[in-house]
């Protein structure tokens, strides 16, 4: 008999909200759907108490990390509403350096 572990199949994605910044909860993604990195989700935040924008933050190694979080936020990339002013987090990021 095979048991197939969920590992195999699903990799945990982390989400931070755009608002408060605060980690989210975990969201469980089959391997085949990988996204965009940095991808926006609407996900409801404990801390803000309503539904916010969060992204996608992937492991170490990917090209949206939460490094390149803390600098959107930080530097206000997020507007009210979680959607990014400057569409390209890549461009906003080589813009604002580090
Ligand atoms: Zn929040």
């Amino acid at each position: 008999m095979v048991i197939m572990t969920s590992l195999r199949y699903f990799t945990e994605s982390s989400f931070y909200c755009t608002r408060c910044g605060s980690k989210g909860i975990p969201v469980r993604r089959s391997k085949g759907k990988k996204r965009e990195p940095g991808h926006l989700k609407k996900l409801f935040c404990l801390t803000c108490q309503d539904e916010v924008n969060h992204v996608e933050v992937q492991e170490a190694g990917s090209s949206y990390t939460y490094k390149e979080f803390k600098i959107e936020f930080e530097k206000g990339n997020f507007d009210k509403d979680g959607k990014r002013i400057v569409p390209s987090y890549k461009q906003f990021i080589s813009e604002k350096g580090r």
